[in-house]
């Protein structure tokens, strides 16, 4: 039953951000590891720009071999130029798989690249491919209100990953270096400027969020939320209404209309759980809800519920937590 992937190969596109390869592509290369298992093959990686970590420890990963191509034009990601250089690595390689993770850049490139290539996309996978019958892969639809089954049919495949669906499987051993000989071309776009949030966690990579909404009255209530985040390591977050009425920066807004985030732990306070909310957050691990009114949507979606005033609830959550 195998015999038919038997020419298959799998390529991970592994992100780096300031020459750090970002968790997500972690991930993506540890479900891309195990698609090639599926598929009796072997997984590649590549990474473009300057990275400073040793590329060759990805093998860790399950990744047999990646592919570099060093130049400081690739630093910044761009998409135009990205997709065109992965385009053309896959089809050197010979790659009929080829996987991203479903961040920023990946859901930038791997639509490209799936124009570029012909390929069938599956975005916002969440599981492995079932390969027993075709190659069939499950999605988040509506907002992650429901999963879809695709069935891809052209010869070559992109997924692309939804962060935190598939756990990283670091082993051992390392993997072969080899450097792409592609050209790289000059970027249409030039990046004068980037202002960094500094000394925080980065939401979109949090293993726990602590979010506050309308319910903590005011901004200068958000000890609530920042003293809980630094006792546990957390990133914040807030609600839509929270930024737009300048309580919090919009980096923090969650939801259909912000990030779109999946950590393992988010503790939501004062927040009503609209559907809009609900639709960036509901990929998480284990949703934690503390809210007044016990009739307030987010308690069906919640893991844990504390109906009560946060102004009463949180002080002692944190003091616990500090002990
Ligand atoms: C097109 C569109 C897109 C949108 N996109 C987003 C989005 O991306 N993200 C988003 O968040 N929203 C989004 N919204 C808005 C969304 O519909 C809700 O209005 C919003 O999420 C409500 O924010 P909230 O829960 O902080 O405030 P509220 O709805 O005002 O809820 C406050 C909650 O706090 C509770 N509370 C009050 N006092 C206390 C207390 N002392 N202790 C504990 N609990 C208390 C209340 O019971 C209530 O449940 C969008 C709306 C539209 C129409």
């Amino acid at each position: 039953m195998r015999q038919k992937f038997l020419n298959m190969s799998v390529l991970i596109f592994l992100d780096q951000s300031e020459g750090h390869i970002k968790k997500n592509s972690l991930e993506a290369a540890s479900y891309g590891a195990k698609v090639a298992e599926l598929l009796n093959t072997t997984s590649e990686g590549i990474v473009l720009g300057n990275v400073t970590e040793d590329v060759a420890a990805l093998g860790a990963y399950g990744l047999k071999k990646i592919h570099t191509l060093k130049n400081e034009l690739l630093n910044n990601i761009d998409d135009q130029v990205y997709t065109k250089i992965i385009a053309e690595a896959a089809t050197n390689i010979g790659a009929t798989v080829i996987i991203f993770s479903n961040n920023f850049s990946g859901k930038a490139i791997a639509p490209r690249l799936s124009a570029k290539l012909k390929a069938g996309l599956v975005s916002g996978a969440v599981a492995l491919p079932d390969v027993t019958n075709g190659f069939i892969v499950k999605k988040n639809v509506f907002s992650g209100k429901a999963f879809a089954n695709v069935s891809v049919k052209s010869p070559i495949k992109i997924i692309s990953l939804n962060p935190n669906a598939y756990k990283i499987n670091k082993g051992e051993g390392t993997a072969e270096v080899v450097e792409l000989n592609i050209a790289v071309e000059q970027p249409k776009v030039k990046v004068t400027a980037v202002n960094k949030v500094v000394g925080e966690v980065p939401l979109s990579e949090a293993e726990i969020v602590i979010s506050g909404g309308r319910g903590l009255k005011g901004p200068e209530n958000w000890a609530l939320v920042t003293d809980l985040a630094k006792a546990l390591g957390a990133a914040t977050a807030c609600s839509r209404p929270v930024a737009d009425i300048d309580w919090r920066p919009h980096h923090e807004h969650v939801g259909q209309t912000g990030l779109a985030i999946a950590p393992n732990l988010y503790f939501a306070i004062g927040i009503s759980g609209a559907i809009q909310h609900l639709a960036g957050v509901n990929r998480s691990k284990v949703i934690v809800v503390i809210n007044k009114d016990p009739e307030a949507p987010f308690f069906k979606a919640a893991d844990y519920g504390i109906v009560g005033d946060a102004f009463e609830v949180m002080p002692k959550i944190i003091e616990a937590v500090k002990k």
